[in-house]
């Protein structure tokens, strides 16, 4: 395998012909000045000593790589190793990149820090990081995602951040991105729009995935120290893809790990109820960037489903597109049933409730494993704790 695709991206921000910058003129300069600001700053020690710090310090990293014992003999065949990002401060890896956005907008001098969330995950995480550096943070959210998820919407309103509700269109996700988009048009320049996944115009994903990527670098070294060689398989729920490249960046040269991204299958890949983008997807640009899309004939983004909201997402990082291409990466898929299956086994054998982001990653596991040998194993990038979605799994499975 040649190996020469490393570093990514170019200087105009693709991987191969996936990324860049699909954007109004406006915006090319402020683009750019991120970029720019973020290749100086980042260098500096002053940077990286406080992000380190807060890291070790604040977020609880390095997070532990654990061997569950239990599952492993449940599934029979290769052990199962989990490195646990649901302990992180916040109980994700979305903490990783919001503390690095959060830090750069502060670096930089802007007044207000902008996002939409869906679920909420995103905006608790970025609400938590702006509380932290001391900056003013505006979240947009659709009006139904406001009755849905309470708890995240509380929160929010705890830590300080200004909640926008928006009463538009579908009143989800989709709007609050086009109503979070136009408050930033207002002044790009002062403002900073903290993308949530390894997605958006460059330089959002290599920024984004640069901040995760110490994920993987920790699990690579834990998993040596504690095993003495490396996983056979590492692997991760993909929905944008920021917890998946966060585990993968560290492997790619590894010829003998095989690398395997997750896509939600939600109700079947042979239904419209599904976000399995890389699957099933086809070239095209949605917010600001090129990769594979589910999108119409006309290049709108369809309506996806996942019973896993933070995985729903129609377009997907531009650097998965190109892994999948010179087939570094596999991607596959586990549906909600066996996402639903993961999350309780997962539950009842370790003790651990895994978001349901997490459990579509677990559940490949689980059925790869079986497959194996008991001396070979498989790494699962844990993203995330499932507190958020125990009412709704304990509703749907009438607990
Ligand atoms: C948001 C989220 C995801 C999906 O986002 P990626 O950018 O694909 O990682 C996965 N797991 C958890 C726990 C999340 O909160």
């Amino acid at each position: 395998m040649s190996l020469d695709f490393l570093p990514m991206p170019d200087e105009k921000g693709y991987f191969g012909e996936y990324g860049g910058q699909v954007i109004p003129p406006q915006l090319k300069q402020v683009m750019d000045d991120i970029n720019d600001a973020y290749e100086k700053v980042s260098q500096t020690d002053e940077f990286i000593q406080e992000l380190a710090a807060l890291n070790a310090d604040y977020a609880g990293r390095p997070s532990p790589i654990y061997f569950a014992r239990r599952l492993s003999e449940k599934c029979g065949g290769a052990g199962i190793y989990f490195k646990r990002e649901d302990l992180n401060h916040t109980g994700a890896h979305k903490i990783n990149h919001c503390l690095g956005e959060a830090l750069l907008a502060r670096y930089m001098g802007k007044t207000k820090v902008l996002a939409e969330t869906g679920a909420g995950q995103h905006g608790v995480a970025l609400a938590t990081a702006c509380a932290l550096v001391g900056i003013d943070c505006e979240i947009h959210m659709g009006e139904i995602d406001i009755q849905k998820e309470h708890p995240n919407v509380t929160k929010m309103k705890i830590l300080g951040c200004k909640l926008v509700p928006v009463s538009r269109g579908t009143r989800t996700l989709k709007d609050a991105v086009d109503s979070a988009f136009e408050e930033y048009l207002n002044d790009p320049v002062n403002y900073f729009y903290a993308i949530g996944s390894v997605v958006g115009p460059h330089p959002f994903p290599k920024m984004v995935r640069d901040f995760q990527k110490v994920v993987g670098v920790e699990a690579r070294q834990q998993f040596l120290d504690k095993k003495g060689r490396l996983p056979d398989i590492i692997t991760a729920c993909v929905g944008g893809g920021s917890n998946a490249i966060g585990l993968f960046t560290a492997f790619l040269q590894d010829e003998n790990v095989k690398i395997v991204g997750v896509e939600p299958a939600g109700k079947g890949l042979d239904t419209d109820e599904h976000a399995a983008t890389l699957t099933l997807g086809t070239k095209g640009s949605i917010h600001g960037f090129e990769c594979y899309n589910l999108q119409d004939d006309q290049g709108n983004p369809l309506p996806v489903y996942s019973i896993a909201s933070g995985l729903d997402y129609p377009g997907v990082g531009p650097q998965h597109c190109y892994l999948k291409d010179i087939q570094r990466v596999e991607y596959e898929t586990a549906d909600d049933k066996e996402c639903l299956d993961a999350f309780m086994t997962l539950s009842r054998l370790e003790g651990i409730i895994p978001a349901l982001e997490s459990a579509h990653a677990i559940a490949y596991a689980m059925r790869t494993a079986a497959t194996m040998n008991s001396d070979q194993s498989i790494l699962v990038n844990l993203s995330g704790r499932g507190d958020k979605d125990v009412d709704f799994v304990a509703k749907r499975l009438a607990l």
